[in-house]
């Protein structure tokens, strides 16, 4: 007998939801694709177990999202196996999310069972731990010298459960040793039929990382896949940590942050873990590489370079490579729809331990993400222009340049400093973001004149930009990728670099723009190199102010766009799973 629940959403709303206006499918790779049929055996071989692995990294992720995750999952299954069709349409919900609760594009939290509740520690942290509990029982340990057991605790890579009165963290490793230890072994199959040899080495290492408790494996994994530039096939195990609410709270207690320094204990937000399967793609890849060569000079411009340590080396040895990908599937943290679904990452990120040891950072883009040739998608894309955008500015309105301003985004996590900014807690996410928008729109007349943008595409970028930087509803504080988004378009309509016209339409001064960018980047590099929590707070909640003109143009867009939320479509992957 399975858990019982109680499905949340009505009949109707369910329809609504699961109707193809409101849940956009994605799809990825298909079993005929080019792209798969011009791989060499070995490499279709290979793809075929990491595959296998991305789909049993659901489980460990289903777990560090929320508890009750997966016996919700088998409820659903069972009753839409009865014939319930509700449970049936949650059911659709719940894989397209990977998970019970979630936000959809206009900032609702969804909740697919009754009483649910948004848990800041996720599945991370016991579900009845209240912040203040927390600070209290840390502050217990730390006083009772447990300073290794509380190091545990802060860090990205441990379930944290009770003990008694006090808490205990349990290593990744450890607690989903069953799942990564099946992971390790498709990788490991993998490395013996892939062509490349640099790739199946990465394979290795990530294997022997997946199985032991000892964080320099994953600093040799990690360095190994950042060195990958020229193989057929991308695999990554993905580490982001935006889910976590509970880690970064420790700050916000002075009388506990004051201990956790005088120990040299940094918090750090735990890991989502995420898998993305795809193939290089050589054409894609050539023009993402051209901004390489330019990051030394980017990096001469950052406000205040001289305060801090470049987030990258100096000199023309950059470690830093960059793929573009078609997907093949993309699961756990790196697959859920939540309003939204990454176009890009920029990984490691700065706390983890390949960074110490000389490690870089890779880029990989997702092709099927950001690419939608529909002619319902195109339709949609001009009703949207007509409706907030001054005529004068469609010209320069061009679906590629976002895909450029996504490649400077990218690269500027890249810059600014490296550390210190875990300071800033619960902003932390936000503010890193922030930069790395107005990086990509500061640093435009630098790489016009290096030649990388002709001056049409400078203004095509700028416009695009623009356009797209309004929304269809107020996010929540805990989605940092929106949150920016209003602090910027606020921050512009205040400089006067855009504003409404009496129509309602969005006009843009193409000489103010890269100015203000360049002038709130200032005041990001500021706000991270101050390591001040106050700092951040102010920082963003007086930038964070959801105005008039916001929402005239949200308005106009929820009746264009009906979609809330989208579904990933896999149909090379499905095929791959089952032979
Ligand atoms: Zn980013």
């Amino acid at each position: 007998m399975s858990k019982n629940f109680e499905l949340n959403l009505s009949h109707e709303e369910l329809i609504k939801r699961t109707s193809k206006d409101c849940l956009i499918p994605k799809e990825m790779l298909k079993e005929d694709s080019k792209e798969y049929a011009s791989l060499s055996e070995g490499d279709k071989k290979a793809l075929k177990h990491l595959v296998k692995a991305a789909k049993a990294i659901d489980e460990v992720f289903m777990k560090q999202d929320n508890p009750d995750n997966i016996d919700f999952k088998k409820f659903l299954e069972e009753e839409s196996e009865k014939g319930n069709e509700d449970a049936k349409m949650t059911l659709t919900l719940f894989n397209a999310q990977i998970g019970m609760n979630a936000v959809d594009s206009e900032a609702n939290k969804i909740f697919l069972a009754k009483n649910s509740k948004e848990l800041p520690g996720k599945g991370f942290y016991p579900v009845d731990l209240s912040k203040e509990e927390f600070h209290k029982i840390l502050l217990e340990m730390l006083n009772n010298g447990e300073i290794e057991e509380v190091r545990n605790i802060l860090n990205q890579r441990s379930m944290v459960v009770r003990d008694g009165n006090k808490l205990k963290a349990i290593d990744y490793t450890e607690y989903f040793k069953k799942e990564f230890e099946y992971i390790a072994d498709e990788l490991e199959a993998a490395a013996e039929v892939s062509t490349n040899e640099e790739f199946n080495k990465y394979l290795r290492l990530q294997a022997i990382a997946l199985c032991e408790n000892n964080s320099k494996n994953d600093a040799y994994a990690d360095k190994k896949w950042a060195e990958l530039q020229d193989t057929p096939l991308e695999f990554t195990i993905s580490r982001e940590q935006y889910a976590d609410e509970m880690t970064g709270t420790v700050v916000e207690n002075e009388e506990l942050n004051k201990l956790l320094e005088k120990n040299s204990i940094e918090p750090i937000s735990k890991d989502s873990i995420g898998i993305r399967v795809g193939i290089v793609n050589k054409e894609g890849t050539d023009k993402l590489l051209e901004i390489k060569k330019y990051m030394p000079t980017l990096a001469e411009h950052m406000p205040y370079k001289d305060e801090y340590e470049q987030n990258i080396g100096q000199g023309d040895d950059e470690k830093q490579t960059m793929v573009d990908v078609d997907i093949v599937t993309l699961r756990g943290d790196e697959g859920t729809y939540r309003g939204g679904i990454t176009l890009a990452q920029n990984l490691p990120n700065n706390d983890k331990p390949s960074l110490k040891i000389g490690g870089g950072r890779r880029n990989v883009y997702h092709r099927q993400i950001r690419i939608s040739t529909s002619p319902e998608a195109k339709e949609k894309r001009q009703k949207r222009l007509d409706a907030t955008l001054a005529k004068e500015f469609h010209k320069y309105y061009n679906q590629e340049a976002d895909h450029w301003f996504t490649i400077g985004h990218e690269n500027v996590h890249s810059l600014g400093p490296k550390s210190g900014t875990e300071a800033l807690g619960k902003y932390k996410n936000i503010i890193e973001e922030n930069k790395a928008d107005m990086g990509s729109l500061a640093l435009l007349d630098v790489l016009t004149e290096l030649g990388m943008y002709s001056e049409e595409e400078k203004k095509q970028i700028i416009v695009t930009y623009a356009a797209d930087n309004f929304l269809k509803a107020k996010p929540t504080l805990s989605q940092a990728h929106r949150v920016r988004t209003v602090m910027q378009s606020k921050y512009f309509l205040e400089n006067k670099a855009v504003w409404l016209n009496q129509e309602g339409l969005l006009e843009i001064d193409l000489d103010k723009m890269i100015p203000t960018a360049e002038k709130m980047l200032a005041d990001i590099i500021k706000v991270q190199l101050s390591k001040d929590f106050a700092t951040g707070e102010k920082y963003v909640l007086s930038n964070f102010v959801w105005t008039e003109e916001m929402e005239i143009i949200s308005k106009k867009l929820k009746e264009i766009d009906k979609s809330l939320n989208g579904i990933l479509k896999t149909p090379l992957a499905d095929k791959l799973a089952n032979e």
